[in-house]
């Protein structure tokens, strides 16, 4: 027997409805590419949106196809999203930051018909536009005054294509299961691989994502999310803001310790979300000016592992509370949330610090396992490492154009490719990528455990481990370190500083300095590259 409930889709577009009923007059302010900073609302985006879808049905876009945006997060690109969707088509985010090469190789691969792009772009669209046939519209995201002089490109201008509807248009119906977004993996291993989210798995992930011990969002916060749209939907924040009527503060282009505190003061911005290094340059920029952050009373940190040293920097310097997170392209992205249950709500100094340095537990909707080699699961005691799976409304089932299968199994689960363990209380913890994990007499060790230990040496400004070929041990840890500026530590100094915080035989055979360690396109350590670079070190003492 059926419920006797109605049938209401779950459509993206009855995100951006419902913050223009309720919540019409909220802002989103952005750093604009042009430079000013800009001003509108929910009600005005809603509206540009749907003059936006209004244009695309004209030039006969359909349900189904891609359309590409190559930007930064501004209201523009946010309208552009509810607009592409609002017809049935799909926002395909392509990241800045790869390679132009990899982007026309994403684009063909999704077969992208037309691109939303910003003016800081326009120089890789002009070198790839030609080698992706399937498109066919390149819509430059500003208004006719900035528009590029020369181009040898048909280009659009985004205010006359949103200025030329009349916005008497209604949303197109389907299913709710159709697909609504886009984004690619970054492909650290072989081709990038397409996730295709949907506008039911969108608005389930936005509905997640604002939950109290999730990111807990309500109408009275201002939120900035640093983290960008093209890095998974700036973790959903895109959606879960207007579903429930908090203000956006958009950083644009500018991510910069200077450009970030000033949007964060001067727009009294109470939460904001990025990746590591995004917090690295705020707090050196601190650290230099000896201003404070007021207003912000908490920043979600993730993407890849929080140093226990910047939580405690932000807790303890500046009284803003930081939740570590950790999440995936394919699982919309939010898996797991450091919020504290009850049972650690009155930890305080270390202890406290030890539960944050987890990734955090699972909300409702995001299903995890460990598993050993045999695919037996693993017991949750804090400690057995093993396979992290998930499964759930948000998580792919399959990547676009079916790579990847040997990652999803019959059950549902998703193989993540991360080694966590997980403890009592539901806390996870991953200790590596399974392909970083060093091996060492048959045993791991968590190259993550030794980076978070490294960094929190006062004169160390990043680190990075991984494992080098060892005679007798299979592989032993190499750390590898750049010093703060004016700071001259040595390998003793930092091996001294690690001693007793770990177990003897997870030390570092070695410390190697250098001035830069490189980083993929979504701000992780590229530790491929670093084995590289290193493939022909060997440790003295072998
Ligand atoms: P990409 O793979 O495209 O760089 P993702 O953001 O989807 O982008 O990467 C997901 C991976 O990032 C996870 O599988 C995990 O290895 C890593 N990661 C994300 N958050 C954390 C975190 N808080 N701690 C450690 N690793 C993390």
């Amino acid at each position: 027997m059926h419920g006797l409930m109605q049938d209401w889709p779950l459509l993206c577009h009855k995100i951006i409805d419902y913050a223009a009923q309720q919540h019409g007059q909220r802002e989103i302010i952005s750093r604009s590419v042009e430079g000013p900073i800009v001003r509108t609302n929910y009600g005005e985006v809603r509206n540009r949106a749907l003059r936006l879808a209004q244009a695309l049905d004209r030039d006969g876009f359909e349900l189904g196809d891609r359309i590409a945006t190559l930007g930064w997060n501004t209201a523009r690109h946010m309208e552009a999203w509810y607009g592409i969707m609002g017809i049935g088509a799909i926002y395909h985010t392509l990241n800045p930051r790869l390679f132009p090469e990899q982007i026309a190789w994403i684009m063909n691969h999704a077969e992208d018909k037309a691109i939303f792009v910003d003016l800081t772009f326009m120089p890789i669209i002009e070198a790839i536009a030609d080698k992706v046939p399937s498109l066919r519209k390149i819509i430059v995201m500003t208004d006719a005054a900035h528009m590029p002089k020369e181009s040898k490109l048909d280009l659009v201008c985004y205010e006359d294509f949103v200025g030329a509807s009349d916005g008497d248009f209604t949303w197109r119906e389907f299913d709710e299961n159709t697909a609504a977004g886009m984004c690619y993996t970054s492909g650290t291993t072989g081709d990038p691989k397409g996730v295709l989210y949907s506008h039911r798995s969108n608005v389930i992930h936005a509905l997640i994502g604002s939950l109290p011990d999730a990111l807990d969002i309500a109408s009275n916060e201002i939120i900035m999310p640093v983290v960008p749209m093209f890095h998974a939907n700036a973790w959903g924040i895109a959606m879960a803001a207007p579903l429930t009527g908090a203000t956006i503060v958009n950083p644009g282009g500018m991510m910069d310790g200077a450009s970030i505190y000033e949007l964060l003061d001067t727009e009294k911005v109470s939460f904001t979300a990025a990746v590591p290094t995004v917090w690295l340059m705020l707090l050196a920029y601190l650290e230099e000016t000896g201003k404070k952050l007021p207003y912000l009373n908490r920043v979600v940190i993730g993407g890849s592992a929080c140093p226990r040293a910047m939580t405690q920097k932000f807790q303890d310097d500046y009284d803003v509370d930081v939740v570590h997170a950790w999440g995936m392209t394919e699982m919309s992205p939010l898996g797991t949330l450091g919020s504290l249950k009850p049972e650690y709500a009155d930890f305080e100094g270390d202890a406290r610090l030890d539960i944050q340095e987890k990734q955090g537990y699972a909300p409702f909707g995001v299903e995890m396992k460990i598993t050993d080699d045999d695919n037996v699961p693993c017991p949750w005691d804090g400690k057995t490492f093993g396979k992290l799976k998930v499964r759930g409304p948000a998580v792919a089932k399959a990547y676009f154009g079916g790579a990847g299968k040997e990652q999803f199994d019959a059950e549902g689960w998703f193989d993540t490719g991360d080694v966590a363990h997980i403890n009592e209380y539901g806390y996870m913890q991953i200790t590596d990528r399974a392909k970083d994990v060093i091996k060492s007499g048959g045993e791991w060790i968590s190259t993550i455990d030794l980076e978070n230990l490294a960094v929190g040496h006062p004169d160390v400004q990043e680190a990075a481990v991984i494992g080098i070929a060892h005679p007798k041990w299979d592989e032993r840890p190499l750390l590898i370190c750049i010093r703060k500026e004016g700071k001259t530590p040595g390998r003793e100094d930092i091996l001294g500083f690690m001693e007793g915080k770990i177990a003897k035989w997870w030390m570092p055979d070695d410390v190697a300095f250098v001035d830069e360690i490189p980083h993929t396109a979504t701000g992780k350590i590229q530790k491929t590259e670093l084995r590289k670079q290193f493939a022909d070190y060997s440790f003295p003492t072998a």
